[in-house]
């Protein structure tokens, strides 16, 4: 089946990204949030966004046009309907996601593909309260969209060929790279790197470091590109969070216990440079460590 018109539910930080890539690859794109100021939000920045694309010489400004004339808004779930592949990008919480697929599912054409792209929630279980777990997959891609040439695709138990192959050639299209990852809490990307972002925080937690030194030691000690705590900020600590309690309750080791201090970062509603401050203040010129 030819997938043509694409449906993204939530507008935030990966549902702009992702609308972002499919209307340059030429999808039509319809997206939905709960809140109008998130929907206008992610227009001007899949905006600007291509614009620095088009600086860059790697994007034609008669292409960002075009672009950004295949990108539809709606407050209405049910005007996804009609699309061809649903990609669901809404906050990380089960009860969301679940609530979501229900108002969508009376909607939806027999052949339409439903994903998530959830970043540890089990596939399988979203997929089994659809009435089509054939034609579900989680379909994760990596922050920023645009940026980032990895995309994770993950197999349900009930996942037919038919779908995987389509996601396949979509990835294919987006100019981008499939993994393959089996169904199991947080997949292969996150199930390695959070534990790792989890340690870096308790090694902030029990006073070996402080943000600035920690940052700077996995940067010019193991190269990493950003420091794990600056990395978190960025994914935003209430998706680390839950991914950190999917990992702890759907492997049941306590190697993954969430860091006290995340949870309270949390509680504060310090998510990160969403919110302006995580374990750096975003709200001056430059980032400042928090503790
Ligand atoms: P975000 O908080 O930036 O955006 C979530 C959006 O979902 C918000 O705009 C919110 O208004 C909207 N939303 C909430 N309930 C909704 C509903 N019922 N219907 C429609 N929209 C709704 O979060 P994000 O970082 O974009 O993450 C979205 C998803 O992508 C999560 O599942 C997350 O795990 C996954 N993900 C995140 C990253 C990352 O680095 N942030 C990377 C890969 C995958």
């Amino acid at each position: 089946m030819e997938i043509k018109l694409v449906g993204v539910v939530g507008a935030g930080q990966m549902g702009n990204g992702i609308a972002h890539v499919f209307a340059l690859a030429g999808y039509q794109v319809l997206m939905t949030d709960i809140s109008e100021e998130s929907l206008s939000k992610a227009l001007a920045t899949v905006e600007r966004n291509i614009e620095r694309q088009v600086s860059r010489g790697k994007v034609l400004p008669a292409d960002k046009r075009a672009a950004m004339e295949r990108i539809k808004t709606t407050l209405k779930l049910a005007d996804l309907g009609q699309c061809d592949l649903i990609i669901e990008a809404a906050t990380e919480r089960e009860t969301v996601k679940q609530a979501i697929f229900e108002d969508l599912l009376p909607h939806l054409k027999p052949t339409t593909i439903l994903t998530s792209n959830t970043s540890s929630i089990s596939i399988t279980r979203l997929a089994s309260r659809t009435d089509r777990p054939e034609k579900f997959m989680g379909f994760h891609f990596m922050n920023p969209v645009p940026v980032m040439q990895l995309v994770e695709l993950i197999r349900g138990i009930a996942t037919d060929q038919e779908t995987w192959e389509s996601l396949h050639e979509v990835v294919r299209k987006l100019g981008k790279t499939a993994s393959s990852s089996e169904d199991f809490p947080a997949f292969i990307v996150n199930r390695i790197l959070m534990p790792m972002i989890n340690e870096a925080v308790y090694t902030l937690y029990e006073g070996v470091g402080s943000v600035k030194s920690i940052d700077e030691s996995l940067k010019l000690g193991a190269n990493h590109p950003m420091g794990p705590l600056e990395l978190a900020d960025f994914i935003g600590l209430d998706t680390c969070l839950s991914i950190m309690n999917v990992l702890h309750e759907g492997l049941a080791d306590t190697k993954y216990r969430p860091c006290p201090l995340l949870t309270k970062y949390v509680e504060a509603g310090w998510l990160g440079r969403k919110t302006q401050r995580g374990f750096y203040d975003y709200r001056g010129e430059v980032p400042v460590p928090t503790r």
